[in-house]
């Protein structure tokens, strides 16, 4: 396989046929985000792509999924994205569903018409990274999109006919916004409703910007029982308005949770509410078990 760099996929996608179409990110530019640092973002060529798609689909048959990687695929334009969409169905016709990360600026820049299209050809699911729903932490860590228009963007996904799993980031206001980002996110998650949410702990590498920030005394994380009143506050103002799953089983995470919400959003915020009385560490990850 010609696979270029780190290449990522989301915890669901662990047994997908990984493609990968792009390499490293459009944007990169997040603070916290070290995984394509060291990429230049370009689309591979077509011919390698179906050649990676050939070799994938001799080693093994009945994938059901596919993904296509890295982070942005969604950029390129649509008739690329079909035609490679096409020929993974063709090699591999028990192929279900194929997924992609979703930057909300590419979302954005398609039309309705052409999601569907892309929902016609097998893109089944979108994943999208939020990180926050507070519009000064988005601009602090330079995520390029405020919270209006990463909720436009979900709307179009979810209209398109997409199932929607987006990810938010505890401890990424560090300890100065730290209560304003876990209300804010839990509103922003129950106006958008995903069919799948997920919380990640931020970690901080050394290859980023948010990392050296830390060393020089400009941002703080806030501490392992910091983050757990982060994940309290996010879910007690997270009313969503359809189903979601979600959950917080990433190994970054300090208390792992698989929950359906609305129905146990109760039950959630009272476990957490008890593991915060007591603060007794044991009930936590220890921090060697945390990996990204
Ligand atoms: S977090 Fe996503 S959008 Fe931001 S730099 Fe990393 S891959 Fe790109």
């Amino acid at each position: 396989m010609d696979y270029i760099g780190h290449v990522i996929r989301p915890p669901s996608e662990a047994y997908s046929m990984i493609i990968q179409v792009t390499v490293g990110c459009s944007h990169n530019q997040c603070t916290f985000c070290g995984t394509y640092k060291d990429q230049k973002f370009r689309l591979k060529d077509m011919a390698t792509i179906k050649r990676d798609i050939d070799e994938m689909s001799s080693y093994r048959h009945g994938f059901r999924k596919a993904f296509l990687a890295d982070g942005d695929v969604l950029i390129l334009p649509n008739e690329e994205i079909l035609e490679i969409m096409q020929y993974i169905r063709k090699k591999n016709p028990t192929i279900e569903r194929i997924g992609v990360y979703g930057n909300t600026k590419a979302i954005l820049k398609k039309t309705p018409e052409e999601l569907r299209a892309l929902r016609q050809s097998g893109l089944g699911i979108v994943y999208q990274g939020i990180e926050s729903g507070n519009k000064e932490v988005l601009r602090r860590v330079k995520k390029g999109a405020f919270p209006h228009k990463q909720l436009e963007a979900a709307e179009k996904v979810k209209e398109a006919g997409m199932l929607l799993s987006q990810t938010v980031l505890l401890g990424i206001g560090g300890t100065e916004l730290s209560e304003e980002h876990a209300i804010d996110t839990g509103k922003h998650l129950g106006a958008m409703s995903p069919q799948y949410a997920g919380a990640l702990t931020v970690m901080l590498l050394p290859n980023t910007e948010l990392y050296r920030q830390a060393q020089e005394g400009n941002f703080v994380l806030p501490d392992k029982f910091g983050m757990l009143n982060e994940l309290r506050l996010m879910i007690v103002n997270m009313k969503v308005k359809s189903p979601c799953f979600f959950t917080s089983n990433h190994a970054s995470n300090y208390l792992p949770i698989r929950a359906s919400f609305p129905e146990d959003r109760h039950k959630v915020i009272a476990l957490i509410e008890e593991v915060l009385k007591k603060r007794d560490d044991r009930l936590l990850k220890p921090e060697h078990m945390r990996a990204l």
